[in-house]
């Protein structure tokens, strides 16, 4: 009887344990890509992904039918869609990959199910280097503070070596897939992808042309470069890992075990310590699963937030707030799908702090135009800058727009580049006074001091 590997955030053939476990069964394989927009706990995906979803999709199927192998494209809700495919397929064994957000009790209801219809169910660890429920403090309870979690998952020693792509995938014969352009992931009228589609190149082979650039280039300035949104110092890997098209184990097999130079050597400790950022979020996001609607620390649901006014969201969103290095973000942003991480936190201070508007104003901005728009990454940073988060920024440290420009970006390239009528009379003026509303921002945190 057939195996059913049920992909989700994990696009990808190497370092699928998934995968493994069907290939090591031995019998043929469908692989399955659900859309899934309705069950309890999902959080449908922004337009930016959904561009990114569509060529990663491609580029899997591409991979899968090289390999002689079935690749099922079906929508709805797993509770049903999955169950139905068994049926229809006569499988006798369904593996995935685990997730760590709202969606786990979907995952653990069908996994108790299909167990009770006599089937093999199984799931692995793929997607993070260390499971949240391994990683506890000394008295058993989640770490809420990142350097020594951190700490403690590098205590635990050295994580697995990553797993080889399967040559060939014995496939199943005659399945109903769904036609992915039915989906209509792709934008059509306006098509605003054009900036996207220039700057990536989705999928496993994408990923992999990616880290290897980096490891031969940006990772020897990465400590220095990093900060600095002209150059090209980090790994850009972001949305690969958001969809698994790339493995942390596999980020840490090339970095920590593969060839370096000595520079990228020496720079290797602190770019692995931004991956754990992410494991880091997802362990948050496994304790609290509300972290994209609910302040992680309570005491931020009596903040002040103002009514954002349509006008002044908009020049935030469309970047014409006459601050440059907002404006040039949030335009990175709009035209490629991502924004320099140093950016990102620049922008969401000065939305939630000077423009005092509620940081899920922001988060759900992000979500719809990022194409590494991730359910753990998103939020967790969002409330990182409002200091509602989990070993958070404080409140009151207020990024200043101006001097983070004169820091990161001395010479204006990053500014120039995103706004070429910079300097000219086309440029608005700034629609915030940065020191009035900075005083402004310091009262209102006062205000939610004195309610405690
Ligand atoms: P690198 O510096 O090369 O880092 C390597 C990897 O480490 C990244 O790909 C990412 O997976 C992880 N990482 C790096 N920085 C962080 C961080 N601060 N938190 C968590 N993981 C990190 N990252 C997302 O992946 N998805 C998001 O939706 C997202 N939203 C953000 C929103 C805000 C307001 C802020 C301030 C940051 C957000 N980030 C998000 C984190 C960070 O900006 C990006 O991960 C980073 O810019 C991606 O670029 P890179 O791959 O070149 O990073």
């Amino acid at each position: 009887s057939p195996s059913i590997v049920w992909l989700r955030d994990d696009l990808r053939l190497a370092d699928n344990p998934a995968i493994r476990a069907a290939v090591d069964r031995g019998e043929p394989i469908v692989v399955l890509y659900l859309l899934d927009e309705e069950s309890r706990g999902i959080r449908p995906i922004g337009a930016a992904s959904r561009w990114w979803l569509h060529h990663s999709l491609t580029a899997l199927g591409d991979s899968i039918a090289e390999r002689g192998g079935t690749f099922v494209l079906r929508r709805g809700a797993a509770a049903e869609a999955l169950p139905k495919l068994v049926d229809e397929v006569g499988a006798g064994a369904v593996f995935w990959n685990r997730r760590y957000g709202g969606t786990r009790e979907v995952d653990a209801a069908l996994k108790t199910s299909l167990r009770e219809s006599g089937l093999e169910a199984q799931s692995f660890q793929a997607n993070l280097m260390h499971e949240p429920w391994t990683v506890t403090t000394g008295s058993g309870t989640p770490f809420k503070v990142f350097t020594p979690f951190w700490k403690a998952c590098l205590e635990q020693g050295e994580p697995r070596a990553s797993l080889p792509t399967p040559q060939t995938l014995e496939g199943v014969t005659g399945v109903d897939s769904d036609d992915l352009a039915d989906w209509a992931l792709l934008p059509t009228h306006p098509d605003w992808a054009g900036g996207i589609a220039e700057a990536w190149v989705p999928g496993e082979h994408g990923a992999h042309e990616r880290l290897e650039q980096f490891c031969g280039d940006g990772l020897e300035d990465y400590a220095a470069g990093r900060d600095e949104p002209s150059q090209d110092a980090t790994s850009r890997l972001s949305p690969y890992l958001r969809f698994g098209e790339i493995s942390p184990f596999q980020i840490w097999d090339r970095v920590q075990r593969g060839q370096l130079s000595p520079a990228a050597r020496r720079n290797a400790p602190k770019f692995l310590r931004e991956v754990g950022w992410r494991e880091f979020n997802y362990n948050i996001l496994f304790h609290f699963p509300q972290l994209q609607t609910d302040n992680f620390r309570p005491e931020f649901d009596a903040f002040p937030w103002s009514k954002p006014r349509q006008e002044v969201l908009e020049a935030w969103q469309q970047g014409r707030t006459g601050i440059p290095l907002v404006d040039a973000g949030m335009r990175e942003l709009w035209q490629t799908g991502y924004m320099h991480n140093r950016v990102r936190m620049v922008v969401a201070s000065l939305l939630i702090k000077n423009l005092l508007i509620d940081w899920r104003v922001g988060e759900a901005w992000f979500w719809d135009c990022l194409v590494d728009a991730d359910e753990a990454n998103n939020p967790a940073n969002w409330q990182w800058v409002a200091g509602s988060g989990a070993d958070a920024a404080p409140y009151f440290r207020v990024f200043n727009p101006m001097l983070q420009a004169d820091k990161f970006d001395r010479h204006g390239e990053y500014q120039r580049r995103y706004i070429p009528e910079l300097g000219t009379d086309d440029y608005p003026s700034p629609i915030v006074d940065l020191k009035e509303s900075r005083a402004e921002a310091l009262e209102a945190y006062d205000h939610l001091k004195n309610a405690q």
